[in-house]
């Protein structure tokens, strides 16, 4: 018996020889302890194989897919894009889909945010925000502000920049003697919170420690970076936005900047459009880049104040201009996409629909609270997450060598659902266009999963 050239074996032998994957130990592969899935096409909030089986997308590709694969619309502005202006170098040229989107997102963001500047994935917004806040300090003369603060637990992306003011261990440490050394103060991580304390009050305990670190260290520092109330990959952890609310306080108070990192909360996963509306907090720095085309391209933007941007404007010897440039800049495709993005925000319901896909999700999850290895089931929005512990009473985690999360992710494939827990965490955040029996598939799913992978 021959095996077909384009079955699941094939195309996964050849991508083996040669292909080098992201956040992969490929040995998982080549040992075949992980499959290696070859996706040939898209529909909706599904993945299909070379052999035409199916995989619910529970995580929209790593947070990205807003309105399902191959979306029809947003595919016919990318081939229309595409047959009209491909790409055009950015300094001294430009183009409407970049000027419009501009337009768009100082529109739809907080009203002091006015200036954007384009890059092309998260970690380079991230790049940008930084080094944009440090200039900023250097052209006010300011130049002894060098450091930033951090959160425990965040992540902001794995370039150097980006991973200096990361702190998930598994990304990070290998890689330390290369960073900066950010100052970091501790995450108001509800999970964390001490016994009997409510969310709000475990922020308002951790605003007092920033505020501490600040008095300290305000002088040296150029910003705070935070997510908006949930840090994604540092487990779906979630907190009260009277952080938000405190912490934009006192970064006035004290004149450090305020980044924040939307890469994964904005364009509508945690119910509003921004997560910082939820505060009513207008960031320095608001740095967005995933669901911005709704999973069809890598683009990100950076969006800030014109007192910020007035800081650069100056005669050209002067010596001011921010200096930050990628080859795609301001890619007229990418931009495009984001356009058709935010047209269908306009158009359709999209949060509306959400809220009731995440009532849905929320009863779904509900009964997992009584569950003895479960310690937290969390939302917000259209994210959630189920923490597995090994004990209830102590939240003693599984030791992360016992790859417990592997094993819900590998029972989600035979079962034809994509479920990527990060360690101990199991979480859902499917596409927008999910149905609910789609969604009772996947937490069905990831419930069995989870049973499988608590046995022994
Ligand atoms: C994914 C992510 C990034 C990095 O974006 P990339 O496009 O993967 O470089 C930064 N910050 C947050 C919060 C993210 O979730």
């Amino acid at each position: 018996m021959t095996i077909p050239a384009n079955s699941n074996a094939t195309l996964a032998e050849r991508d083996l020889r040669h292909v080098w994957h992201p956040c992969t130990q490929m040995h998982d592969h080549g040992e075949g302890t992980v499959p290696m899935v070859p996706i040939v096409r898209g529909e909706g909030a599904w993945l299909v194989d070379a052999e035409g089986r199916r995989y619910l997308d529970g995580v929209s590709s790593w947070w990205v897919n807003l309105f399902g694969h191959a979306n029809l619309r947003i595919a016919a502005a990318l081939a229309d894009q595409a047959g009209t202006l491909e790409q055009v170098i950015f300094a001294g040229f430009t183009h409407e889909p970049a000027i419009r989107l501009a337009e768009e997102l100082v529109r739809v963001t907080p009203a002091p945010l006015q200036r954007v500047f384009f890059a092309d994935n998260g970690s380079s917004a991230i790049e940008v925000a930084l080094k944009m806040s440090f200039h900023y300090w250097l052209n006010r003369g300011h130049g002894e502000k060098t450091r930033f603060i951090a959160l425990s637990g965040s992540y902001h992306g794995e370039t150097l920049g980006a991973l200096s003011v990361s702190d998930v261990a598994l990304y990070r440490k290998t890689y330390a003697p290369l960073l900066l050394t950010p100052l970091l103060a501790p995450s108001p991580d509800a999970y964390e919170g001490e016994p009997g304390e409510t969310p709000a009050q475990t922020a308002a305990r951790r605003l007092g420690e920033l505020r501490t670190l600040l008095e300290r260290h305000a002088h040296e520092t150029c910003a705070v970076i935070v997510e908006p109330l949930v840090q994604c990959a540092g487990g779906m952890r979630m907190y009260h936005p009277d952080y938000l609310v405190g912490l934009r306080a006192l970064c006035d108070e004290f004149a450090v900047h305020f980044i924040a990192d939307e890469i994964a909360v904005g364009f509508g996963r945690t119910g509003t459009l921004f997560a910082c509306e939820q505060a009513a907090v207008s960031p320095d720095f608001m740095c967005l880049s995933k669901g911005l085309t709704a999973g069809f391209m890598p683009l990100s933007a950076v969006l800030t104040t014109d007192e910020v941007y007035e800081a650069f404007y100056a005669e050209y010897n002067a010596g001011k201009a921010f200096l930050h440039s990628h080859s795609y800049t301001g890619n007229p495709l990418a931009c495009r996409v984001a356009l058709e993005t935010l047209a269908i925000f306009r158009d359709e319901p999209v949060l509306e629909r959400n809220r009731q896909l995440a009532a849905h999700l929320a009863r779904r999850l509900a009964p997992l609270r009584e569950h003895p290895q479960v310690a937290d089931v969390r939302q917000a929005g259209m994210i959630a997450a189920v923490e597995l512990v090994a004990d209830k009473v102590s939240r003693r985690p599984y030791p992360a060598d016992e790859r417990r999360g592997l094993r819900v992710y590998l029972h989600g494939l035979q079962h034809g659902v994509l479920l990527r827990p990060l360690g101990n965490v199991v979480y859902f955040m499917p596409p927008y266009v999910v149905t609910g029996q789609e969604l009772d598939l996947l937490v069905d799913t990831a419930i069995q999963g989870i049973e499988r992978a608590i046995a022994d």
